[in-house]
């Protein structure tokens, strides 16, 4: 009989504090057996991936799975750096004391993913789980049922589990998670839910990193090779149907280039999705769900109502859930358009008439999750980088900075906390345990009453601090 999620929970606290005491080899085992099955399994991820989102199996390889290896490869070839205690310097109140920040387990960690990236945004968290020697609940999205199939079927036959759990489910299983005392909770997922989370997390006061979503806007400024600026953000914007959390929300661009620009970026729609003026939908993702669908067509016609014009795209195709790529210009910035994340293949064209301007639209919006710059002046790049927030940014490039694990990937304020991927992954599941080995030659003691004592040495610190 299937255990309930409370009877899992309790056994997986007993086996976290087991798994304290692992070390970097048996975890890296623990990787390397992840990746076997991932590959001995590739190719039915690829076919969910296909029958969720339509994603051709060229992408899926791309963003999702090799992404996973190169996660756990990564884990693997640093994981004993990682988990070995790192050395600190003495201060002076703790003269000739050694000091270390040991990495240990945060014990129990729950993992809760979203449907656009199905099979990366449960699996890479999870290697990072297994890199810090937590055991781990996972609650895959109920949007993607296809992939979360496969991936209920890798991790459950496969994993111990009083280890790793994978529970298939909706709303109703989130919640019924998150009224565990868990150590751990890492949510990827829109900012609503993540309030939710973290409301959740405060009654056990349980960690969490929170990887949620936001407007992500594109600054193409006067002197920026249009060119490559207009291709490089058609392909962020449109890959997976516009559904990534980082995909260029819109772009503000310098009013004189602004129809260069929209030419451009029509020109590498045709080149990069069409083929004989046809929407090549093997390059070309479908929209999630039906509602999914309903809500980015209405997103799209009160823009046009609100006086957007679309310079290209606008067919639909109601019975495989489509959207063909939208080029918006003049968009009203009070329509919803503007005021939610878009998440589907949807781009607002804004001008501005300096620099200055477009950098006060991005500081009046909530933070983004990721900022983009197409520039060819240093100057105008850094003084746009120290003058906004966002959780991440790339230079004369989009969403590519997410595929360095050297560099943290997460968010600030509503589009997140905390980061993942390589050490910060790890990170994210590991306590930094301060410990201080007394020495034998031992100055505490100077600390301790009677303090009238202690005038001469009060003076002398007087002085020094
Ligand atoms: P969502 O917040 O609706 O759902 C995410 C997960 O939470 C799903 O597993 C879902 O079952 C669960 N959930 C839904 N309602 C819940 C509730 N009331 N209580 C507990 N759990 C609940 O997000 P989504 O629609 O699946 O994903 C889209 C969002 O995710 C976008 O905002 C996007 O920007 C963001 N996202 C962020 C990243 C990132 O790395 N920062 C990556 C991908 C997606």
């Amino acid at each position: 009989m299937q255990k309930s999620i409370t009877e899992i929970f309790e056994l997986q606290k007993v086996h976290s504090i087991l798994l304290r005491s692992t070390v970097a080899a048996e975890r890296k085992e623990k990787l390397r057996k992840l990746r076997s099955l991932i590959q001995e399994n590739e190719g039915l991820i690829f076919e969910a991936l296909q029958n969720d989102l339509r994603k051709s199996e060229f992408e899926a390889a791309l963003t999702e799975v090799y992404f996973v290896y190169a996660e756990i490869d990564f884990a693997i070839k640093n994981l004993s750096k990682w988990v070995s205690p790192r050395r600190v310097s003495a201060g002076l109140s703790s003269l000739f004391t050694k000091n270390r920040i040991f990495y240990e387990p945060k014990g129990v960690s729950l993992i809760i993913s979203p449907w656009n990236y199905p099979f990366q945004l449960l699996i890479a968290p999870l290697v990072s789980a297994i890199a810090a020697g937590n055991c781990a609940m996972l609650k895959p999205s109920e949007l993607s049922p296809a992939t979360s199939s496969v991936l209920l079927k890798l991790i459950n036959d496969n994993f111990d589990s009083r280890e790793i759990t994978c529970f298939e489910g909706g709303v109703e299983v989130s919640e019924a998670l998150l009224e565990l005392p868990f150590d751990h909770i890492f949510f990827t997922g829109s900012p609503k839910i993540g309030k939710v989370i973290m409301a959740a997390a405060a009654r056990y006061l349980s960690s969490v990193t929170l990887e949620l979503g936001g407007k992500s806007p594109a600054i193409v400024t006067e002197d920026a090779d249009l060119q490559k600026a207009a291709e490089k953000i058609v392909w962020g914007k449109f890959m997976n149907s516009g559904q990534t959390c980082i995909a260029p929300d819109y772009v503000l661009i310098h009013s004189s280039k602004e129809q260069e620009f929209l030419r451009l970026a029509s020109l590498s729609i045709e080149k990069l999705f069409y083929k004989n003026n046809t929407l090549d939908k093997s390059s070309y993702g479908k929209i999630i769900s039906e509602s999914h669908y309903q809500r980015l067509k209405s997103l799209r016609d009160k823009a046009v109502e609100d006086g957007a014009m679309i310079i290209k795209g606008g067919a639909d195709s109601d019975e495989d859930q489509t959207i063909e790529p939208v080029l918006l210009s003049k968009v009203s910035v009070s329509s919803a358009i503007m005021q939610e994340e878009i998440f589907g293949p949807l781009l607002p064209v804004i001008t501005y008439e300096s620099v200055n301007e477009a950098i006060d639209f991005v500081n009046q919006m909530l933070k983004p999750l990721a900022l983009y710059i197409f520039s060819s002046s240093n100057d105008v790049i850094r003084d746009t980088i120290s003058q906004t927030s966002a959780g991440g940014t790339c230079v004369n490039d989009v969403v590519i900075h997410i595929s360095n694990p050297n560099l943290p990937f997460g968010g600030i304020g509503n589009n997140g906390s905390g980061s993942c991927h390589g050490f910060f992954g790890f990170k994210a599941f590991s306590h930094e345990r301060a410990v201080m080995f007394q020495s034998k030659i031992d100055f505490s003691k100077i600390a301790y009453p009677p303090y009238p004592e202690k005038k001469n040495l009060l003076k002398w610190l007087k002085k020094i601090m």
